[in-house]
């Protein structure tokens, strides 16, 4: 299959380039397009075998169910019941925005966007190309995140092709995402609102706009526990090479960091390292080292993140050592990737 490529201007993108796109979309087609946060694989999410090439061009597993984008707050009300009061705020609050909620299905969302459950999870993105091109399609848009399944999220085109080039129908370019992590899902079918997947909007955000929130006890990493948000139970975000993260407190974190890449070296490994501006001045020269930011500028490091873990398909290594950052703010989504990414091989300083 030929993937057409679109290119638009993220501000103010050309409607006759992005009806090209909408028009793929009515037809049933897969267009990768870009979001706030990532770029998302979309179908027709009403349409059960337009939905159901998004698994296949994936790879993803078919009870992970896919998260339904909308133009306006009013299409929930086509796709959900039930809507509670926090819910209502939640969505108020931060609508457009990367905020996914979960709420009872209505009957016309089909089984396969919803992987049986007897609810669906909708998001109002802030991206201005991503909601032009949802509105044009006249119909929710499925859209996972546009990467093989396992693999990072895609934060630009390129990185979409990377991975689905020939599997799909078209890319639509915008340049690079400026969030970087995926939006944070919350299950508002609870009592308390439960957090399901830090993200894009943070927990305290959230707990500054509702009071309570329940934190998804899966998140601690419990994988006895069938988890509510199916997605997370999968291998993830992981790059080729093995990959250890370290997590504590700083500098204490990078000494330790530090010792095992030297030891890594010297047995002779080519050795990667995911790092800070702060920790990569004392890296040794040897090390393919990517930079993800500065300690101080969480944004920048969450924009960065995917593309570092991708960093290293074209530039092998046989292991790769990843500084920890605190949980705070958008630490808490980054710290959750990260632990995915490395199949949970950390080291505790
Ligand atoms: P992705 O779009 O690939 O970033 O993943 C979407 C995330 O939303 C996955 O973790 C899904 O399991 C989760 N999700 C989608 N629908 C639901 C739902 N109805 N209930 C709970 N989690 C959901
Ligand atoms: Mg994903």
């Amino acid at each position: 299959m030929h993937t057409e490529y679109f290119i638009v201007d993220k501000e103010n993108p050309d409607k006759a380039v992005l009806s090209k796109a909408a028009e793929l979309l009515k037809q049933g087609k897969l267009v990768a397009f870009p979001t706030e946060t990532v770029y998302g694989l979309g179908a027709n999410g009403l349409d059960e075998k337009a939905a159901a090439g998004i698994f296949s061009a994936k790879g993803r597993p078919s009870d992970n169910p896919l998260i339904l984008h909308i133009a306006n707050r009013e299409d929930v009300d086509q796709l959900a019941t039930h809507i509670s009061t926090n819910a209502k705020v939640l969505m108020e609050a931060f609508w457009p925005g990367p905020l996914t909620v979960v709420l009872r299905r209505k009957a016309i969302v089909p089984d396969i966007i919803t992987g049986g459950l007897e609810t669906v999870a909708i998001r109002l993105p802030d991206s201005i190309v991503a909601r032009q091109l949802i509105f044009m399609a006249g119909t929710p848009i499925a859209a996972p995140s546009a990467n093989t399944s396992g693999r990072p999220s895609p934060t630009s085109a390129q990185a979409v092709l990377d991975d689905l080039e020939g599997k799909i129908h078209a890319v639509v370019d915008a340049g690079n995402c400026q969030i970087g992590v995926e939006s944070t899902v919350v299950d508002c079918t609870t009592p308390v609102p439960t957090l399901l997947r830090p993200g894009g909007v943070t927990l305290e955000m959230l707990m500054a706009t509702v009071g309570e929130v329940e934190i998804d006890p899966t998140l601690a990493g419990s994988f006895e526990l069938a988890p509510k948000s199916p997605g997370m139970k999968y291998s993830h975000y992981a790059p080729d090479a093995p990959m250890v993260l370290f997590e504590g407190a700083y500098p204490h974190l990078a000494d330790l960091l530090l010792l095992e890449v030297k030891t890594a070296l010297a047995e002779g490994k080519k050795v990667g390292a995911v790092v800070s501006t702060e920790t990569a001045a004392r890296l040794p020269k040897e090390v393919v080292a990517f930079v993800y930011g500065s300690r101080k500028r969480i944004d920048e490091i969450a924009a960065n993140l995917y593309k570092a873990l991708r960093s290293y398909d074209d530039n092998p290594v046989d292991i790769i050592y990843t500084e920890g950052i605190p949980e705070d703010g958008l630490g808490l989504a980054i710290m959750n990737r990260l632990r995915k990414a490395s199949g949970y091989r950390i080291v505790n300083g």
